[in-house]
């Protein structure tokens, strides 16, 4: 007969004290943990490294029965299972690397209440027998990590995790908690609907990485670059320079070893054993850089790296803050640094182009590329963009580049009039609305098909922009975009006037644009225009 596990500790500061060994819950730990041993629901949106998994855990030390945490990383539940076991809790993952003898002393484990915790990857979840298998014993809490890979607008979206939205209605009284990084206003939505938690109390931690200084600059020479940032750190400082293709990781890491930097590769692509050893290096040695595709850094608890370097552009701003988030765990400064260019906007349109995905898909990577490269060209605060970006406001940090040192602008005013008007005229007189590419089209005097089969060659504005560059157009929008100046309108994203508008129209608003972007002053990729 099974039996359920009974409960190891009276309360959760107990539990904390005694298995973690901390003294006091952080930020909204506390609050989220009663709120599950209580026995209600959560979701829980905190950044890396905010303190999710004591969230669960201890929950599932002071309820009866084992804790099921759902956790999509394979990697990550064996280190967490690892320092569980270490701190005396008696953890347990179920996935597809292990051997069936391993798997049926974790089941036997289960249904006789001697486990606290059970891992569970996403997929076995799936199957009948697993979800059989975990009624027939005693479930304290249920926490799926990782939340946002449930939104098919995100960028880990996993198919499995749909599937999820049911526990509720097979464990009932089991209280549930989401947990995820991830905290647009939009992802958050799908997580609460999709894994059907309308009661659930939402718990929403403040995004701000204070210590964390951002600088991003336009990439020119951008292995000098890199190499004159890490030479501006403090000696020995540990980071990651995050880059997109193999062969410009290993090519990377072997130019700032040749410049007396102490850089290891790290990519999927390596041996698995020429993989651990650089990365017990970067975690147990002072003052390695560890040179890696995104592939490096989930789950990899090192506080003290300094800084987290890209030298090409992440996909989204969601990837962004959460590599550049594995940067100053323990608090004390550290800087976030990236180098982007024109080759790198027109490599991601055309795998955005080439991807396997339906139209709006496509259209949502564009959107996520476009809030990145906003990030980028934003003649304010960076820190203000990224977290109004998650949707939590702020005022200037005083400590990002465009804080410290303000950027160098240009008077954007008249072709955001001459494009704001060209959008006003054919709503009113048209009824037409058209995305950015065939705005641009028009006002660069452009002649294409759609443009004469339309008969926007005899609109007022057309051909008045042709003093700028079709990138110059697309930088000039995304920046307009930003401000909400322009709001993206309908599945096809055609654009619209958003409430400042009117103010730029009149003449009201100055519109300072940003001059160091794509195409612009020199600051392009190889000069290309
Ligand atoms: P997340 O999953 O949100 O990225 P973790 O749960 O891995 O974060 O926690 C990050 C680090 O903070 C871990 O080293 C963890 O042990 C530590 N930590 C979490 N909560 C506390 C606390 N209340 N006091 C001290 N350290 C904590
Ligand atoms: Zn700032």
């Amino acid at each position: 007969v099974p039996r359920a596990t009974p409960s190891r500790y009276a309360t959760p500061a107990e539990a904390l004290h005694t298995v973690f060994g901390y003294d006091a819950f952080r930020g909204n730990q506390a609050a989220a943990i009663d709120q599950l041993v209580a026995g209600g629901d959560a979701v829980v949106l905190m950044p890396t490294g905010g303190g999710k998994s004591l969230i669960y855990q201890i929950p599932a030390l002071v309820r009866p029965g084992t804790g099921l945490v759902v956790s999509p990383l394979i990697a990550l539940m064996h280190d967490q299972v690892d320092a569980l076991t270490a701190n005396g809790v008696r953890a347990a993952y179920l996935n597809s690397t292990q051997a069936p003898a391993e798997r049926a002393a974790v089941e036997r484990a289960y249904l006789s209440g001697e486990l606290d915790l059970i891992y569970v990857a996403p997929e076995r979840l799936s199957s009948p027998a697993t979800r059989g298998l975990l009624q027939r014993g005693t479930l304290s809490v249920i926490a799926i990590d990782e939340a946002h890979c449930v939104s098919q607008w995100g960028h880990d979206f996993r198919p499995d995790y749909l599937l999820l939205g049911d526990l509720g209605e097979q464990f009932p009284g089991v209280p549930r908690v989401a947990l995820t990084a991830t905290a647009t206003a939009a992802t958050h939505r799908e997580i609460t609907e999709r894994l059907k938690l309308p009661a659930a109390e939402h718990f929403v931690a403040s995004f701000d990485r204070p210590n964390i200084q951002y600088r991003i600059e336009p990439k020119v020479e951008p292995r000098k670059q890199l190499l004159a940032f890490i030479r501006s750190q403090p000696e020995r400082s540990a980071g990651i320079v995050y880059a997109l293709s193999r062969k410009s990781v290993e090519q990377t890491a072997e130019y700032l070893r040749t410049q007396g930097i102490d850089a290891l590769p790290y990519h999927a692509g390596l041996e698995a054993g020429m993989r651990a050893r650089h990365q017990a290096r970067f975690l147990r040695e002072d003052g390695v850089v560890m040179v890696a595709t995104i592939a490096f850094g989930m789950g990899i608890d090192k506080p003290d790296v300094r800084f987290v370097a890209h030298i090409d552009l992440p996909k989204s701003v969601e990837g962004y803050y959460q590599e550049t988030g594995r940067a100053g765990r323990d608090g004390e400064p550290s800087v976030a640094w990236m180098a982007y260019g024109l080759g790198d906007v027109v490599q991601q349109r055309r795998m955005i182009d080439q991807s396997p995905g339906d139209r709006t898909y496509k259209l949502r990577l564009g959107q996520h590329l476009d809030a990145m490269l906003a990030l980028c060209e934003t003649v304010g605060c960076r820190r203000q963009n990224l977290l109004g970006y998650f949707g939590q406001d702020s005022g200037p940090c005083g400590n990002c580049d465009t804080c410290l040192e303000a950027p160098e602008t240009w008077d954007g005013l008249v072709p955001s009039q001459k494009l704001l008007s060209t959008i006003v005229r054919l709503q009113r007189e048209r009824g037409q609305a058209f995305g950015a590419g065939h705005l641009v089209d028009i006002l660069r005097g452009a002649s294409t098909d759609r443009i004469r089969e339309q008969g926007h060659d005899r609109l007022t504005t057309y051909g008045l922009g042709a003093d700028l560059s079709d990138q110059d157009w697309r930088s000039v929008i995304r920046q307009l975009l930003a401000r909400g100046i322009l709001v993206p309108q309908g599945e096809y994203a055609t654009l619209a006037l958003g409430e400042p508008a009117g103010a730029v129209l009149r003449g009201e608003a100055p519109v300072p644009l940003r001059r160091d972007v794509l195409g612009r002053g020199g600051a392009s990729a190889g000069g290309s225009r």
